[in-house]
Formats: structure tokens, C-alpha cells, sequence
């Protein structure tokens, strides 16, 4: 292969072909504004993966900013009608956020493929109909909630009735961000609370035109409100604000301890959507070519940077040359390249550090006595930008490789002998985010869902969604779930209310 055989645009170029409008700061939204440009504030660069070029700055939010933000949402829930809205008022205001981010999607997901370089195409069939979805859903649901009565306690109805919490901080990552902030979002809206966001550094302008668009679309100023900046400054005075009621989290699961140990101080209530390192065994009966399709897309949707990627595969011995001879040629074939190509399958990773670091396990796998199977370097042709080659390893479960989460197109293969020993390997994780099976004996499978320590066992198919059910990690994959009934627990609080049913006698204190 020739030096620098791939034309890679240049931002210029990128803009111009695909109507992107770049600002030349990301700022906050405080109370329905998109905040002025102040030379004093920090600010952060960011940069294009698909070419390495500098774009646009971020303005920080410092502590004040933080402090305006939440005042704004506090004033919101506080004193004005959000909090009692009628649920069709609501409704109408939410349905018509979904109808703005439906007809914004494809300028949305591609300010995210720009921003971190997933495949456009998947954003578009994946990301954007699943942003739109879980508006849906949520608005839907919240016009089912109903409340409880108990008569058994003689005289008395007590009656039973759920609140919104107040002021939900949401701090979202950057693979996803529009997919993730929008669950977390919609669900804490559609219950009657108001918001403060949380971008991340790396995909803020993606955040900024999705609150911008939803904002313009009707919802009253102060409901939803957006702040940037590094973690340890605006994300750690955001979740440390004593006005602050709920925190939502989605992240890295050292980040997820900090932020636990944070809200701790004013005891906030958490929901932890954390990091995985999740298995996918195969057996001996499972349909093979399915087992391998899913295999790869379990690994590289997302260019690997998924909480759910399915980053340790597991082989019975029996088919595991044939997997392994199969998977690897298929990896090798998988194009990688600038995420607007309608063919590439796998693009730049996000930003410079974590490219860095995906590399950096390469070392780290063959210092270990890891085989590299496939790939295992910086893809070959590309001048510029953070292209890395899908990569499988044959490793040990002890190993880093298949210990840490490496968020990226690289796989940890094992072999084992029976379903025992599959089992124990897959739990033996400090993760338990979700896990994949491929095996057409139902006593397989279902001995592989009752013992298998995660939130979601996947059978036969991969990165499948029911947004009924719950979603969230085992161990140290998070606290809680998304989902129908977890989600609302999140966000809304319980409270019980006692009328006498009829006149009772009350003791008369001091009257001797
Ligand atoms: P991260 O933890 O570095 O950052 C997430 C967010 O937290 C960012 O907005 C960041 O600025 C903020 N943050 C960082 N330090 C903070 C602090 N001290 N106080 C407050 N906020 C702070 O994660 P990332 O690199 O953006 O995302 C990748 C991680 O997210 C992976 O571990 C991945 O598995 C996880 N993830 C989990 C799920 C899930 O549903 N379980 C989904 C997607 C991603």
C-alpha cells in the first residue's frame, strides 16, 4: 500500500460538502440563549478526527456559569407553570421537539460525524431515528403514569403520587451524544423536571444545535439549559450544586466513582450508565456465519466506541479455528476511511489522546504475550487524521486487554471447552453491561441468561434495542437502568398523602 493513498478532505472541503456551519465558539444556553462570546473564559480547541484539523473553540463554563445555568432551570421548575402542565400541554410542547430534531437529523448527525467521526450513514439510519424514538416514547409513557390508593389502614386513604425531582444535572459522553443525552432527556422532561446539560469536550457543537433546535421547537426558556467545559471544572460544579436534585450520568465508570463520591455530599440521587468489557461467546451448535456477522457488528458499529461492544469473544474449541480464520479475514476487509464515504465502515477514532491510547494496547497485548491476529497499527494511507486498523488479539481473560475497556475497533479472542468455563470467563469482569450468546439449544441459552452477571443478555443477534425494557450494567458497569419503569423512578419522586376518611378523636395534649 502507497503513502497517503486516501484523499482525506480538509475541513474546508468537508464544510462545504456536506452545509456544515461552523461557529467559531461553542458557548453555553442559559434560559432559552445561546450565551455571548467572552474573551476572559477558558477555552478548549477542538478538533476534526478526520483530518486533525483545528475548528472551533469551546468556551468553559466556570463555576459561575454553572451557578446561572442551574439558577435558570431552579427558577423554571420553581415559579413557572412547567412543573403542573396538563400532560397533553406537555405533550404538544414535547412532540413538537421531536418533529424539530426529525426534520434537523441529517444536519445532526452530520455536525457528530464531524465532530467524532462515527459513519454518517449509521448515525442516520441508527442514531437519529432512536434520538426521535425515545421523545416518543417517553412522552407517551408519562401520559400512562398513574398514581396508587390504599384502603387497608382503617379511617384512612392513603394515596400515592409521583412528583418530579426538581433539577436533573445530565452529563453525557461523546460517542453517542444525541442517542444518549435524548434518553435521559426525554424521560426527565416528560415528567414535569427541568435540566441542566453537561456536553462533553469532544462533541459540543453537536449538543449545542440539538438544545438550540429543541429550544426553538417550544420549550419555555430556563426547561433545558446547556453548559461546557472540562470534567473536573464544569462537570464537578455541576453535580456538586447544592440546587441540583438528580443526577443522570453517562460515562466512563471512573468517572462515574468521582461523581458518585461528589453527590454524595448533598445525598442527590444517581443514575450510573457506565463503561463494559462484555463477552460474546459462541458455542459449538450456534449458527456460525450469523455468530460471525453479529461478532463484527458487536465490536465495530460505532467504530468499537460503544459502552456495548462486544470486546471479548469467546470461542468453544470445537469451532474455534474456523471462527477465528473466517472473523479475522472479514476484519481485514472491513474499509476504513473518512466517515462521509458511503462504503467506509469503520472511521477515524474520536480525538488524538484516545487514538493514543487505543494504539498504546497493541504494545500492551504483545508485552503480555498476546497473538495479534489482525491489524494491530494505525491504518496504513491516510496523511492525516486518528485511522486505526480493527484489530483481534488471541489473549488471556487476566490480561489488560480483556480486563480494560479500550473503547475502540480491537477484540480480545479466547478459547474455552465447555459452557462452565465460558460462563465463569465472562464473569470474570469488574463490568456486567451486557453480553451476547450464539447458540441454538435453549438450555444453552437459557443457562447462559440465568447466570451470565449483566444487564442485557443478547441471544442471535447484536446491539438490539427494546426501550421498554431496562437497560444499565452489573458490578461496575453503573447503578440503575434506562428504561419503562427505571427511568421514571429516576426522575420523579414518590409521595404518599393520609386523609382520614371520616372524624377521628386526636388526643388533647396538655389540657390537665
Ligand atoms: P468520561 O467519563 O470521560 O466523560 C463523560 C462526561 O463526564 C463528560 O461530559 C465529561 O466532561 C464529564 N466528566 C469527566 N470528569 C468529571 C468529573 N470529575 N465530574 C463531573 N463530570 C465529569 O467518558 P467519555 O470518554 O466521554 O465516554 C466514554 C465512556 O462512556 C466509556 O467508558 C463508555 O463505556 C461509557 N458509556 C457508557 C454508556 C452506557 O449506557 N453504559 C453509553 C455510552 C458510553
Amino acid at each position: 500500500m502507497t503513502d497517503n493513498q486516501f484523499e482525506i478532505p480538509n475541513v474546508k472541503d468537508l464544510t462545504d460538502q456536506h452545509q456544515i456551519q461552523l461557529p467559531d465558539t461553542v458557548t453555553a444556553i442559559i434560559d432559552g440563549s445561546l450565551q455571548g462570546h467572552d474573551t476572559t473564559a477558558f477555552k478548549l480547541q477542538s478538533v476534526c478526527p478526520i483530518n486533525a484539523e483545528e475548528t472551533y473553540t469551546v468556551q468553559e463554563s466556570d463555576e459561575s456559569e454553572v451557578n446561572a445555568a442551574v439558577a435558570a432551570a431552579r427558577h423554571a421548575f420553581d415559579h413557572t407553570d412547567w412543573q403542573y402542565l396538563s400532560h397533553t400541554d406537555r405533550k404538544a410542547i414535547l412532540y413538537k421537539a421531536r418533529d424539530a430534531i426529525r426534520e434537523h437529523a441529517q444536519e445532526l448527525a452530520t455536525i457528530q460525524a464531524f465532530e467524532v467521526g462515527i459513519p454518517v450513514a449509521g448515525l442516520q439510519a441508527m442514531h437519529m431515528p432512536r434520538t426521535v424514538e425515545n421523545f416518543e416514547f417517553f412522552i407517551e409513557v408519562a401520559g400512562t403514569l398513574g398514581g396508587e390508593a390504599y384502603t387497608q389502614t382503617r379511617n384512612y386513604l392513603s394515596i400515592v403520587t409521583h412528583e418530579p425531582v426538581g433539577v436533573c444535572a445530565l452529563l453525557t459522553p461523546w460517542n453517542a451524544p444525541t442517542v444518549l443525552v435524548s434518553m435521559k432527556l426525554a424521560a426527565a422532561l416528560a415528567t414535569g423536571n427541568t435540566v441542566v446539560i453537561k456536553a462533553s469536550e469532544y462533541s459540543p457543537y453537536t449538543l449545542q444545535r440539538f438544545v438550540e433546535i429543541i429550544n426553538d421547537a417550544g420549550i419555555p426558556p430556563g426547561v433545558v439549559n446547556l453548559v461546557n467545559g472540562r470534567g473536573h471544572i464544569t462537570g464537578q460544579s455541576l453535580v456538586e450544586h447544592p440546587d441540583v436534585d438528580v443526577i443522570g450520568f453517562v460515562g466512563g465508570t471512573g468517572t462515574g466513582k468521582t461523581i458518585m463520591s461528589s453527590a454524595s455530599k448533598t445525598l442527590k440521587k444517581v443514575g450510573m450508565e457506565l463503561g463494559g468489557k462484555s463477552a460474546n461467546i459462541v458455542t459449538a451448535d450456534a449458527n456460525l456465519d450469523d455468530a460471525i456477522d453479529g461478532s463484527l457488528i458487536a465490536i465495530l458499529a460505532g467504530n468499537g466506541e460503544q459502552c456495548l461492544a462486544g470486546s471479548r469473544i469467546l470461542l468453544q474449541d470445537s469451532i474455534a479455528d474456523e471462527f477465528i480464520d473466517k472473523f479475522t479475514q472479514r476484519m481485514a476487509n472491513v474499509k476504513v476511511g473518512n466517515p462521509f464515504d458511503s462504503d467506509v465502515e469503520v472511521g477515524p477514532l474520536a480525538f488524538a489522546s484516545h487514538y493514543e491510547k487505543v494504539l498504546s494496547y497493541v504494545d500492551i497485548a504483545k508485552s503480555e504475550g498476546a497473538e495479534i491476529l489482525v491489524g494491530g497499527k494505525a491504518a496504513d494511507g491516510f496523511s492525516s487524521g486518528y485511522y486505526f486498523e480493527p484489530t483481534a488479539v488471541l489473549a488471556d481473560n487476566s490480561s489488560r486487554v480483556c480486563q480494560e475497556e479500550i473503547f475502540g475497533p480491537f477484540v480480545a479472542l479466547q478459547r474455552y471447552s465447555d459452557l462452565e468455563e465460558a460462563i465463569t470467563i465472562a464473569n470474570d469482569s469488574d463490568f456486567g453491561l451486557v453480553s451476547y450468546v450464539w447458540s441454538n439449544d435453549l438450555p444453552t441459552v437459557m443457562k447462559c441468561s440465568r447466570e451470565i452477571k449483566a444487564g442485557t443478555v443478547w441471544v442471535n443477534t447484536p446491539l438490539t434495542r427494546d426501550l421498554r425494557a431496562p437497560f444499565g450494567g452489573y458490578k461496575q458497569s453503573g447503578v440503575g437502568r434506562d428504561g419503562l419503569h427505571a427511568s421514571i423512578e429516576l426522575f420523579t419522586e414518590e409521595k404518599t398523602t393520609m386523609l382520614p376518611t371520616q372524624s377521628l378523636f386526636i388526643p388533647k395534649l396538655g389540657m390537665s
